[in-house]
């Protein structure tokens, strides 16, 4: 048995793209495993397996413009473990995008799968694209060129897509179609987040807040908050942050605070989820909501009043890195539950739990959103469709478990939360890949 554990940094050397630092989303889970794997005792092979992507495709995307030119866009499919399963993560179309950031991705879709204990690997793709340049038409070529690229590795065995940011039901409807074209017969279960007419499932779209909101009824329990005095401030006011905020406030908490990119906006008394959104829909944005105070006018510089308001729970359910070793201190909340990917760089995390800060990270906090992808494939599978309170019971049942795990982990060890949900799923996998053997 190996003992040595090489450093982040080495592995990020071996495996890294660009320069290591606090904002290389890479980097920041190779920390992230190297800080679990010490403080577990992680054999060290298994840990370079995975510090390691299983397998990375790199695709060219030529589309036919509506104006008749040729432009090429950049792709990534990233398969980080399959040990438990078949691989599982979104397709993300940002202009900002490569290929660390989609490694990242995909490792953490290993991490989430393996604590909420659903059997699948991880994985994520992303073409670097602004959507909002292109035309419908555009983003149908776009998407199903990339589908037809990935074809060969992903698959309802293999590794079944899902949407991330600016991607929906109607671009995984086009997936779902060209996949099956390929292949010759319809096959639903190669993707998740269809739409509901073809076979999606009820709750997909509620289901990463609603998966959040069972983790923060636990930590609410465990710290003695009653939810009917308690506040919440979040971050990004999105499908994550606008549900988020909704099922806050039907526990009864005053949501004092929302945001989204151009703005936060802040009343002592409560908002009004709904209203909030309808005003966003109406103008384009949260800001300037009738009877709130607006806060933070640059939301570029990171929200800085907004994540520092002394709430009970933050949900950041916007982007990565905003909270960081530059803010940490001035963070008061009680709880952070992170509706987002890595919202905290590893730095400021340690910061939190000294603090004393109960931290749900984000492969516990936002794992509703793949769960409900299971339940999709499954009953995809299965041609059985389930209703919307059954999808919700059987989604606060895996939350809840997990949420305890590693709860109890992280007080019988005196470890940060992050670093148990990370133990926890690292054992899983490892578990798996201990009994497959390594071959050939
Ligand atoms: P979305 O595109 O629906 O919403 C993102 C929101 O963030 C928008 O309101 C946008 O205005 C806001 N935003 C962007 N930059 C901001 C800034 N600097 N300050 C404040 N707000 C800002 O995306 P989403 O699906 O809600 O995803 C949000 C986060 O949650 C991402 O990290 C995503 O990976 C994560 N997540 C989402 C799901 C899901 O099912 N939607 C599942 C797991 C994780």
């Amino acid at each position: 048995m190996g003992t040595v554990i090489p450093s982040a940094e080495e592995m990020f050397r071996i495996t890294g793209g660009a320069a290591p630092s606090e904002m290389n989303p890479w980097f920041n889970f190779l920390k992230l495993l190297e800080r679990s794997a010490k403080v577990m005792g992680l054999d060290t092979g298994y840990y370079k397996i995975l510090a390691t992507p299983k397998r990375i495709l790199e695709v060219q995307l030529p589309v036919k413009m509506d104006d008749g030119r040729i432009e090429v866009f950049v792709g990534w499919r990233v398969q980080h473990n399959d040990a438990r399963g078949p691989c599982k993560g979104g397709i993300r179309y940002h202009p900002a995008v490569n290929e660390d950031e989609v490694k990242a991705l995909a490792a953490w879709m290993s991490i989430k799968t393996a604590v909420v204990d659903i059997p699948y690997g991880g994985a994520k793709g992303g073409i670097r694209v602004d959507p909002h340049k292109l035309s419908p038409n555009e983003l149908e070529r776009l998407t199903r060129r990339f589908a037809w690229a990935i074809a060969p590795i992903i698959g309802v065995d293999r590794d079944i897509p899902a949407p991330d940011v600016y991607t929906s039901p109607r671009e995984m409807a086009w997936i779902y179609d060209t996949y099956s074209q390929i292949v010759g017969y319809p096959e639903p279960g190669v993707i998740t987040g269809k739409p509901l007419e073809l076979g999606g499932s009820e709750g997909r779209k509620e289901a990463t807040a609603r998966g959040l909101q069972y983790t923060v009824e636990e930590a609410i329990k465990v710290l003695n908050i009653d939810p009917k005095k308690a506040t919440a401030a979040v971050q990004g006011y999105g499908n994550a942050g606008y549900f988020s905020a909704k099922f806050m406030h039907e526990l009864g908490m005053k949501v004092v605070a929302v945001s989204d990119s151009r703005g936060a906006i802040y009343n002592p008394d409560g908002l009004d989820p709904d209203a909030v959104l309808k005003h966003k829909k109406e103008t384009g944005s949260v800001k300037d909501f009738p009877g709130a105070t607006n806060i933070d006018p640059d939301p570029r510089v990171g929200n800085a009043k907004l994540l520092e308001l002394d709430v009970d729970v933050l949900i950041p359910a916007a982007i990565e890195n905003v909270i960081t070793k530059e803010n940490v201190d001035k963070i008061k909340a009680k709880i952070v539950a992170e509706a987002a990917n890595g919202p905290t760089t590893p730095e400021a995390d340690l910061v939190l739990h000294e603090k004393g800060i109960l931290v749900i990270p984000d492969v516990l906090a936002n794992a509703g959103g793949v769960t409900v992808s299971y339940f999709e494939w499954v009953q995809a599978r299965t041609r059985e469709w389930w209703d919307i309170e059954t999808v919700r019971q059987k989604l606060r049942v895996r939350m809840t478990k997990s949420f305890r795990d590693i709860y109890n982990l992280h007080r019988e060890k005196n470890i940060d939360m992050r670093t148990a949900a990370y133990w926890l799923a690292i054992d899983r996998i490892v578990a798996a890949m201990r009994l497959r053997g390594i071959w050939p």
